[in-house]
């Protein structure tokens, strides 16, 4: 899978961190990454969460 992030709606507040802090981190001047572009299928659930918590919908999952 691919995690992909709509950075135009993002608004960096952080929940997709609170998740899945292996995949997502806002860093001191409010900028979100990416850690993990491709991740392991053990991180699908918490990804999904953060997917389905994101206030901004910012956050898809795509499949390679
Ligand atoms: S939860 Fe959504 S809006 Fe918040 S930092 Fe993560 S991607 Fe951005």
């Amino acid at each position: 899978m691919k995690v992909v992030v709509d950075f135009d709606l993002c608004e960096a507040n952080a929940l997709c961190m609170e998740v899945a802090p292996e995949i997502f981190k806002v860093d001191d001047q409010d900028l979100l990454h990416i850690l993990i572009e491709h991740p392991d299928e053990k991180y699908r659930a918490r990804i999904q969460e953060a997917v389905r918590l994101c206030p901004r919908q910012a956050i898809s999952i795509e499949e390679d």
